[in-house]
């Protein structure tokens, strides 16, 4: 059975798809078979996937409206070393469209579950809403994984994420958990960044990623080359911590899986989303 992880935060521009694609690239250079899914309708994992949203044959909001094949939307020969299942703007339209159609928030899994022996490992790239859409995602997934930048309102929010993914398990999906938050777009001359993210640490522990990936503009620029991070500048910071955080993820799948993937109650110190206390005033140093 595949590994389906979902990466998601109803923010928009905090790393979800910088995280997704390099998570994606990293492990398929760690010889794990990947698909990537983007289930965003901006298209971002696909163009920096090399894939030209425009001109795609067909895409997943084909897929899950029911009129194309996974098999034929997916792209198995990306320069970044993984499958894609590509998608564009039609896709904002299956908000609509999927309402009137059987089982609505299961399209997503059913289609997954046609090529599951083709992969070891699916990442899905959510777009920044808690929509019909994410909750597609979330019912294809074993795992969550949230991407957060250490800054003044980064907890703002989260309780309204947790709060889904256990309304999807006590309803939809009782494999889905958090596997973790993970911190990105570091800044460590930053002072808040570091109070921010000594902070999850206290309240979230173990729910903490080990790797940190630091703000690094090479992972920013390879968009614009179609290219992963990772394959981009191998060399790079951004590029290392997504090595080191996939590293990390596998491990995490592997040793601690069965209490923290599977288990809502894993999830549990996240709910309580405590509100930045005064020690994160915002105060810069640099
Ligand atoms: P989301 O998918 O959550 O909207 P993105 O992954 O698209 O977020 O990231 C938002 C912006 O931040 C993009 O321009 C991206 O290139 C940039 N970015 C993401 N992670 C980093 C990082 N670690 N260092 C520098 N820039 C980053
Ligand atoms: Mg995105």
């Amino acid at each position: 059975m595949a590994q389906v992880i979902a990466v998601a935060n109803q923010k928009g521009g905090v790393g979800k798809t910088t995280t997704s694609v390099n998570l994606a690239c990293a492990l398929a250079k760690l010889g794990r078979r990947v698909l990537l899914v983007d289930l965003d309708p901006q298209g971002n994992a696909t163009m920096g996937s090399g894939v030209d949203k425009r001109t795609l044959k067909a895409s997943l909001y084909q897929v899950l409206i029911g009129a194309a094949s996974i098999r034929d939307a997916i792209v198995r020969d990306t320069d970044a070393g993984y499958a894609l299942l590509p998608s564009n703007r039609e896709l904002a339209g299956a908000e609509l469209d999927l309402v009137d159609l059987d089982a609505r928030e299961s399209r997503l899994r059913d289609a997954l579950a046609e090529v599951d022996a083709d992969f070891d490992l699916m990442i899905i790239d959510c777009p920044p809403s808690l929509s019909l859409l994410t909750l597609n995602g979330f019912c294809a997934a074993s795992g969550v994984v949230i991407p957060m930048q250490c800054e003044y309102y980064a907890l703002e929010g989260l309780s309204d994420l947790v709060n889904t993914v256990r309304k999807v398990h006590a309803n939809f999906n009782r494999q889905l958990g958090i596997l973790g938050l993970l911190r990105v777009m570091f800044d460590a001359r930053v002072a808040l960044a570091q109070q921010v993210s000594r902070q999850l640490e206290s309240h979230f522990g173990d729910k903490v990623f080990t790797t940190v990936v630091p703000r690094n503009v090479r992972l920013a620029e390879a968009p614009s080359h179609g290219l992963p991070g990772v394959i981009y500048d191998p060399s790079s910071k951004g590029a290392q911590a997504y090595l080191e955080f996939a590293r990390e993820l596998i491990a995490r799948l592997t040793g601690v899986q069965s209490p923290a993937a599977s288990e809502p109650g894993a999830a549990r110190p996240v709910a309580q989303e405590p509100a930045p206390s005064q020690s994160t005033k915002p105060e810069r140093r640099s």
